[in-house]
């Protein structure tokens, strides 16, 4: 029995790394990773290598049914009977040791030695829809006096003169469901063609990787609609909100009572960090956050309760209950979730942390 197993990766693109997928045709029946061998592939095709010393090894690390190929199973089923899977990879130098671009190593490391804290993310995955040459937002017209009417009724809005493309949006969830990935919930968002799911609550590496895979089965899913989504923090210049991936965080002691403590305290050490946070934060990301549109600008720190001005939110019910989480606005939505998680992982719970050059 043949199984196909498509080995996805990010690739080393400058500023923004995208991902790449491949397929490999196994004998099944795949019973878990360790039935997924090691790959390789051209380095020097996806930013990652020179053409001399271009082999490149794809390490898997995390599996999921694939719910593209053929009859979508349960996980187990599918994992047992020998299925499709979706194989997210690291990449690594010939020697095995992580890629420069692998930020997913370092993400690792940052996980385990803060474990005992048991930290929790949540990201809110916002993204537009493009037509199919990635021209102009998904149904906008050609000319810019004929865009959409204001801003105002598309956020979680209902009927096709408000939302644009859900069809692709309900196909997108159901595929993570069918995969295993906690998608957590969606919603159209303020701008037209532009909507939101988030993944989690999760552990850091397991909401990253989940929020990787789930990106690329919206761009797989898309090339079946014609559809482009895109990450870009800035769409449209002008009056329209852009596009971010607020992390939301919680450890167990801004879980348990009296936590609130403990989540201002994270708020005044993440004051202390907000440029090195800022430069794993995604790039274009100072065209978002202008202090308008739901955001704090890129200057500024703020953290306030129930505030979408402020760079960090505490929730309402969260400031009421006295313990929980909080909310980071200010990653955008092209943003490196392993980068996010760590930064957020070191300052909250390390000494605090540095972006490398
Ligand atoms: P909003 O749009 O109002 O900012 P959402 O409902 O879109 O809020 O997102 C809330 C996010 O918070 C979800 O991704 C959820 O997983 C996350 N979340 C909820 N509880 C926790 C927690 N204890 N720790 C971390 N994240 C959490
Ligand atoms: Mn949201
Ligand atoms: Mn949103
Ligand atoms: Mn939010």
């Amino acid at each position: 029995m043949k199984a196909a197993a498509e080995y996805i990766w990010i690739d080393g693109q400058k500023p923004t790394k995208k991902l790449r997928s491949k397929t490999k045709i196994l004998d099944g029946p795949i019973n878990g990773l360790s039935d997924i061998p090691m790959w390789a592939f051209d380095g020097s095709s996806t930013c990652q290598a020179g053409t001399a010393n271009s082999d490149l090894i794809l390490q898997p690390v995390f599996m999921v049914p694939d719910p593209t190929r053929g009859k979508p199973r349960t996980t187990t089923s599918c994992l047992r009977g020998g299925g499709n899977v979706l194989v997210l990879c690291e990449v690594l130098l010939p020697d095995f040791t992580p890629h420069e671009s692998n930020t997913r190593a370092k993400l690792r490391i940052a996980a385990k030695r803060y474990s005992r804290h048991k930290p929790l993310f949540g990201i809110e995955q916002e993204y537009t829809l493009y037509d199919a040459d990635g021209g102009r937002p998904f149904r906008w017209p050609k000319v810019s006096t004929a865009f959409p009417a204001p801003q105002g009724p598309y956020y979680c809005g209902i009927g096709s003169d408000e939302v644009y493309g859900r069809e692709l949006i309900e196909a997108h969830t159901a595929a993570c469901l069918k995969a295993g990935l906690a998608v957590a919930g969606t919603n159209a968002e303020v701008m037209p063609a532009q909507w939101e799911f988030q993944i989690g609550p999760l552990g850091p590496l397991e909401v990253a990787d989940e929020l990787w895979l789930a990106r690329w089965l919206l761009y797989r899913l898309g090339e079946n609609y014609g559809i482009s989504a895109k990450l870009d923090p800035k769409p449209i210049s002008g009056d329209w909100n852009g596009a971010g991936a607020h992390t939301n965080f919680s450890t167990r002691e801004t879980r348990r009572s009296g936590g609130l403590k403990h989540i201002k305290e994270a708020c005044e050490r993440l004051g202390k960090f907000h440029l090195e946070h800022i430069k794993v934060y995604g790039a274009d990301n100072d065209k978002r956050l202008t202090g308008r549109h739901e955001t704090c600008d890129i200057k500024t720190f703020r953290y306030g309760i129930g505030d979408r001005g402020a760079s960090i939110r505490i929730p309402a019910p969260v400031a009421k209950a006295g313990c929980g989480y909080f909310e980071d606005r200010r990653p955008a939505a092209n943003v490196d979730p392993y980068e996010a998680c760590r930064a957020i992982l070191e300052t909250v719970c390390g000494k605090g942390f540095k972006a490398e050059d």
